[in-house]
């Protein structure tokens, strides 16, 4: 069998063996995991996807969907099978404002998506921090983001999903039709199925922001205002991260360690139509921050767009080439504190490379998405150790970040699968928790062959190509 032109006669894309496709397609952001895969589709069309599920199906193919690649253990990498270039599908199909909704093709970044949408004043109510991310990739694990204490996560704000399944079968899924696939298609990873198209809620867009910069000395009063501030639905936007002043080294059982005093950012941010702008720092009251750093007011698109000037320097600074075993978890409110305070009190300040510490507080029960596992609290509080590691050093930092995983699920955490994941089989056992057996039914109803995305979540064994 010639892989390429006989794919390449049943597709109207691209289909590429062409080697620097292959090794560009063998990485992720994560840079820890490579897997070179045989063969790469880029389709024009839903019926290029189908057909590419077609072909693998009946050639026992693996087939793997890959968007923008930004997640961290190969969630998006294939061995020797097939990737399905999703990015090509990036059309706006229907905006309709009189809805606030809009029909998108699954590999639209979601900048671009913004960038249409804003001078509509509309946008999604939920948006990453990153927006060079797909759609697709971000329903596919649950999409957090900045306003997720108010609207949940990317996935709860989809309405309906166009999917191709492991059988080439196309399905359209939503909360009232085929309610089983939309559940395990969204923050499913790519087990399940394809997203091929999405009808996503909008809400209206003020035309300005007002971010409050606060800085407090003590994670305990954090959580304190920032509970407060959720309960009483005071800002739109709430980011908070950790970040070390490094006090030198001292002296521990392991020798003389590196440490940092650790203080916590926290930015509140609401959004307003301009003409109706009052100043809004009364929002403060009740708050006990060690310091306000700052206040900055501009377009709402400078704010939904403000990590654009990050994403930059870790570019030119040389953070983005390192590998990036990032690991986030989501704690319940009641251990997340005590949890957070051991981590850092020993975390060299050193290791994080460039990268940064981030808090994702929330409401447990805004979301209502099945697979994107979360602990039973009514506030959570998402961790996240974003570091750059140097290559020669993984091997040593891998180790303790798998126990730092264990140790937050002994903590009661959920860890955010698009980074970096070392599970077991027992692990993923749960992970997921009492859903476990059902996946693996869900799994041989959508995908029987086991071809879509085998190699991360262990649900059925990997497929043998035919001869
Ligand atoms: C700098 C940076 C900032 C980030 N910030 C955030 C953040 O604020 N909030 C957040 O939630 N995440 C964040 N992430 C994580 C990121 O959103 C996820 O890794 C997301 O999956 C990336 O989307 P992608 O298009 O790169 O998907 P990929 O990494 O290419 O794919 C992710 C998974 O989705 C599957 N998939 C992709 N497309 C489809 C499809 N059409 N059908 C079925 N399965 C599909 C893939 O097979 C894979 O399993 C960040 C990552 C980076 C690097």
């Amino acid at each position: 069998m010639n892989l390429v032109a006989d794919l390449q006669r049943e597709i109207k894309g691209l289909v590429s063996g062409q080697d620097s496709h292959l090794e560009e397609a063998s990485q992720d952001f994560g840079k820890v995991r490579f897997k070179k895969p045989a063969v790469i589709v880029r389709p024009s069309s839903s019926q290029d996807v189908v057909q590419a599920v077609r072909f693998a199906f009946e050639h026992n193919l693996s087939l793997t969907t890959r968007g923008g690649a930004h997640s961290q253990s190969g969630q998006c990498l294939s061995e020797n099978g097939v990737i399905l270039d999703i990015k090509s599908l990036n059309r706006i199909i229907d905006l309709d404002p009189q809805s606030q909704t809009v029909l998108v093709e699954g590999g639209i970044l979601w900048g671009d998506l913004v960038n249409t949408l804003l001078p509509q004043s509309l946008v999604p109510p939920v948006l990453t921090n990153n927006l060079n991310v797909t759609v697709s990739g971000t329903l596919s694990v649950a999409g957090l983001g900045v306003a997720s204490h108010r609207y949940g996560t990317q996935a709860d704000q989809c309405i309906e999903l166009e999917v191709v399944t492991g059988t080439g079968e196309v399905l359209t899924c939503s909360r009232e039709q085929n309610a089983e696939l939309f559940n395990a298609v969204r923050a499913g990873l790519g087990q399940f199925g394809i997203i091929v198209k999405a009808r996503l809620r909008l809400r209206k867009a003020g035309s300005h922001y007002r971010t409050h910069f606060l800085l407090y000395d003590d994670l305990s009063q954090l959580m304190k205002d920032v509970r407060f501030v959720m309960e009483g639905d005071r800002f739109d936007f709430i980011e908070s991260w950790a970040v070390p002043c490094p006090q030198g080294f001292r002296r521990t059982g392991m020798g003389r360690q590196p440490f940092a005093a650790w203080f916590f950012p926290l930015h509140l941010t609401e959004e307003f139509e301009s003409a109706t702008a009052s100043p809004s720092e009364d929002k403060l009251t009740g708050l006990a921050f060690y310091k306000k750093v700052h206040m900055e007011e501009g377009p709402l698109q400078n704010f939904l767009f403000r990590l654009e000037d990050l994403f930059a320097l870790w570019k030119r600074a040389g953070y983005w080439d390192a590998c990036h075993p990032w690991i986030e978890t989501v704690l319940p409110w009641q251990s997340a504190g005590l949890f957070i305070n051991q981590v850092l009190s020993q975390f060299p300040p050193h290791a994080l490379g460039g990268g940064h510490i981030l808090l994702w507080p929330c409401r447990g029960t805004i979301s209502e998405v099945p697979l994107f596992q979360t602990p039973r609290s009514d506030f959570v509080m998402g961790f996240g150790i974003l570091s750059g590691v140097p290559k020669p050093f993984l091997a040593e930092v891998l180790p303790r970040l798998n126990l730092l995983s264990d140790l937050s699920q002994n903590a009661g955490g959920k860890r955010y699968l698009s980074g970096w994941i070392n599970f077991d089989l027992a692990k993923w056992q749960a992970h997921f928790g009492d859903y476990w057996g059902g996946l693996i039914e869900l799994k041989s109803k959508y995908d029987p062959q086991g071809i879509l995305n085998p190699g991360f979540i262990p649900l059925s064994k990997t497929p043998q190509p035919r001869a």
